[in-house]
């Protein structure tokens, strides 16, 4: 499975540190663009800094892995206080390797944030690890937001998990969990 999915949320605000305590994740390794921020925004999103403090003080461990370029990665990065891997070139393994060993911390104690499908998605299956997917935030009205959504749209997951959610969606966690674990 290239495409497999743990659990989908609307945004990475949404993400609790109990939810990861029962998926066995200690560390995350985050996309930055649509995910933690807009696309090219200086500023986190919304409740994103304060989401960030909130998994710091459970201890979870984070790092940015993006395929933007260093200035733009590491002023994010530094405005945030995380490590990072710039031009990480998602879906390829060698920018999560560099992640996982600087957080030091096992696979199967991590997963990967992102909205991208390409890139997120299939890097952290091809990596084996773990993978929390966000719908992305931004200008879903540009042109090319549109054109990927009509690629992506049949890889989205049609539970997506909300603060507060639905029973439905843990089951879908924790079946794609039961096949993760056979890794
Ligand atoms: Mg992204």
């Amino acid at each position: 499975m290239l495409f497999s999915i743990t659990a989908a949320f609307n945004s990475v605000t949404d993400i609790s540190p109990e939810m990861l305590a029962r998926l066995g994740i200690k560390g995350l390794i985050l996309d930055i663009d649509d995910t933690l921020a807009g696309h090219n925004d200086p500023q986190p999103a919304v409740g994103v800094m304060e989401w960030l403090d909130k998994m710091k003080s459970h201890g979870i461990k984070m790092i940015i892995v993006s395929n933007n370029f260093y200035l733009r990665v590491k002023l994010f990065a530094d405005l945030v206080g995380l490590e990072f891997v710039n031009e990480s070139k998602k879906p390829f393994s060698k920018g999560y390797r560099i992640a996982a060993m600087r957080l030091g911390l096992p696979k199967h104690a991590l997963a990967a944030v992102g909205d991208q499908i390409f890139t997120d998605v299939l890097g952290a299956n091809r990596f084996k690890i773990k993978m929390l997917y966000t719908l992305p935030i931004g200008n879903t009205n540009s042109k090319i937001h549109k054109i990927r959504r009509t690629i992506e749209s049949p890889f989205i997951p049609k539970k997506i998990y909300c603060s507060g959610g639905r029973a439905t969606v843990e089951h879908r966690m924790l079946r794609s969990l039961t096949y993760k674990e056979r890794f």
